[in-house]
């Protein structure tokens, strides 16, 4: 599978940079940000056809209080990415994925803003959202 992302876009931070931290996932979390990239990141981008940017991937727990993410967030976990298309709204996005046979856990479009997705292997719930 030829694929589109770095495992450093997944990681990247501008808060854990800002603030010194090292937010390199543990092992556990790693294993599931490679499930959400090849089950949803790259499907989604083979669908899209277009540059996604991720803005938010892995975020340990100190870097998620920061942002003031969810307590227990996905984020957290290496399950969930928050990601913008250039010209692409959130709901448009939402949409097309939804439609789609690509499997997701929560599919949320956050504030009009960004498009957040996450993925658990073989506990999905398909879960469409809107904040
Ligand atoms: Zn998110």
């Amino acid at each position: 599978m030829n694929l589109n992302f770095t495992i450093s876009e997944l990681i990247h931070s501008d808060t854990a940079i800002k603030n010194n931290i090292n937010n390199m996932p543990d092992v556990n979390s790693l294993d599931n940000m490679l499930d959400l990239l090849f089950y949803c990141l790259q499907p989604i981008r083979n669908l899209i056809k277009k540059p996604m940017v991720i803005t938010s991937g892995y975020r340990n727990k100190k870097v998620n209080e920061l942002v003031k993410g969810a307590i227990n967030s996905q984020h957290t976990k290496g399950q969930a990415a928050d990601f913008v298309v250039g010209g692409m709204k959130p709901a448009e996005i939402v949409k097309i994925i939804k439609n789609s046979n690509i499997e997701f856990d929560q599919l949320i479009n956050e504030y009009n803003k960004w498009t957040h997705i996450s993925f658990i292997k073989g506990k999905n719930r398909k879960e469409v959202l809107r904040y």
